[in-house]
């Protein structure tokens, strides 16, 4: 039996981050219970060319940076702030543990341990069992990130075909084939296109089966610094006003695209899916190499010779290589609250952005008592799925930040928070110059239109 303040089960980047704030913001103890053998979660298990999708600089815990602070010089993301590879994010969260949590003598730290749902967890290695007695218990589980390498395709795929996680295309023996079949729409997707390209792959040997089009972020958009500093404020404006004026969803989409706010592989086809996939213009424009799309739904299952889809089927073979990345790393669970009696339950309370959430939550929870007014700090905005999501988490982001705006402690915890992707544009405030207070005015006249409007172009759509 142990007893603690805090039981926090799962130390991927949520468990991580949360563990983080309480330890800085509190004094109290925390036993942090992990099925895998070392922190980070997900990115254990990621394919070796994986990297961050935004910025190192608004990723890991609040109190240590990740990665040196410098921008690319070469590859896709030149000229934009670093984005840490899977190794240096599993690396950096081994630091944060031994350099940070353990030293402080208040975390126990529990790798190998299977929770078992009521206060207790088992060790993997020894069987073992160990009880605990716990304040609260954080569920840093619940958003159940799947990546590809640990669970097989999700359709079925007859015995001699050829079909790998992205994780092996690097492995030996497996390169190279005759031609390629990418299964998924996704980032993942996205990144082994990319991927295979680099290595000087014809994209004309490389089929891409894409159910959905996506709309991605501009990763331009999403950058620290001063440098880009005005970008990211016109970008944040020019945002709200246009959807303040939009006539239509069609008209939306147009205008965000127009605006370089939102960006799509094929200018000819109407994205239906938006799930936060970041991009630069130069990985589009290699994306677009690819000319063999298909686009006839989901793959049901992939025989010796055909890949059969929901709307149609297409040749297959023993020479082609099919790489499978459609796992669900970002699932819409069911919103839950996130204060509960003893529970807390980790969820996004701005769209896609899990660490500054988990960080987040840990403040609310160190810094308020009535459980009412913590849950509707902590409103939850939950996964985006469709493009019509991309409405709904815009309007649901804009909502959080007009209460948080309302609590002057809170402004001032979110101005420093590195996690907090605008925490430099609201520190800009003190001494901004005439033109960007001028665009601020302009974001703060369009925020009310733009939620109005939003909420009739969700309605018209549902
Ligand atoms: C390829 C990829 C790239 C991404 N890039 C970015 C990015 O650039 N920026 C960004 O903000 N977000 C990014 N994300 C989103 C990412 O999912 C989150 O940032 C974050 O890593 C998710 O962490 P998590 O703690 O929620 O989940 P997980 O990483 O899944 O961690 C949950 C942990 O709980 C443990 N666990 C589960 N059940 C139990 C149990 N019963 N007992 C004990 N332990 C248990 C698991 O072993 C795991 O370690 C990316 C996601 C993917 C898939």
């Amino acid at each position: 039996m142990i007893e603690v303040d805090y039981l926090v089960v799962g130390a991927g980047a949520m468990g991580m981050a949360f563990t983080d704030v309480i330890l800085t913001e509190t004094d109290a103890t925390v036993a942090l219970v992990e099925r895998r053998g070392r922190p980070g979660g997900h990115w254990n298990d990621a394919y070796p060319h994986v990297r961050l999708h935004q910025p190192s600089a608004f990723y890991g815990v609040n109190s240590r940076e990740l990665g040196s602070g410098k921008k690319d010089a070469v590859g896709f993301n030149a000229g934009l702030y670093e984005l840490a590879s899977g190794t240096e994010v599993v690396s950096y969260f081994d630091h944060v543990l031994h350099q940070d949590f353990l030293p402080s003598g208040r975390v126990q730290y529990f790798p190998m341990s299977e929770y078992l749902g009521d206060g207790s967890f088992r060790s993997i290695a020894s069987g073992a069992v160990t009880e605990v007695s716990a304040a609260k218990i954080v569920d840093a589980t619940y958003m159940n990130v799947t990546v590809p390498s640990v669970r097989p395709p999700q359709y079925p795929v007859a015995p001699d075909v050829r079909c790998v996680p992205p994780n092996d295309l690097s492995k030996a023996g497996v390169l190279p084939a005759e031609r390629y079949v990418v299964v998924g729409g996704g980032k993942t997707a996205m990144d082994a296109c990319l991927w295979m390209l680099g290595q000087g792959i014809d994209p004309e040997s490389i089929s891409w089966i894409r159910p959905r089009d996506s709309w991605c972020l501009n990763r331009r958009n999403i950058q620290p610094g001063e440098e880009f500093a005005d970008n990211s404020l016109e970008g944040f404006v020019s945002q709200i006003e246009i959807a303040a004026a939009a006539e239509s969803i069609d008209d939306l989409f147009t205008k965000l695209e127009a605006a370089g706010l939102l960006l799509r592989i094929d200018q000819s086809v109407r994205p239906t899916m938006y799930r936060c996939a970041t991009v630069t213009d130069s990985e589009l424009e290699a994306l677009r190499a690819i000319t063999n799309v298909v686009r006839l739904g989901r793959v049901e299952r992939i025989d010796a010779e055909q890949i059969v889809l929901a709307d149609g089927a297409v040749p297959t073979g023993p020479e082609v290589l099919h790489i499978d990345c459609t796992a669900d790393g970002l699932e819409r669970r069911p919103v839950v609250p996130v204060f509960s009696g003893e529970n807390i339950t980790l969820q996004t309370v701005r769209t896609c952005q899990q660490v500054f959430s988990a960080a987040f939550i840990a403040h609310v929870e160190a810094s308020y008592d009535d459980e009412a007014e913590k849950n509707q700090l902590a409103t939850v905005v939950p996964h985006p799925n469709t493009d019509i999501d991309w409405l709904r988490v815009t309007l649901a982001n804009g909502i959080n930040s007009a209460i948080w705006r309302e609590d002057q402690a809170l402004g001032a915890w979110l101005r420093d928070a590195r996690l907090d992707a605008f925490s430099e544009l609201r520190a800009m405030s003190g001494g901004m110059d005439a033109d960007r207070v001028a665009l601020l005015r302009r974001a703060t006249e369009a925020a009310m239109p733009a939620a109005v409007n939003l909420q009739r172009l969700i309605e018209e759509a549902s």
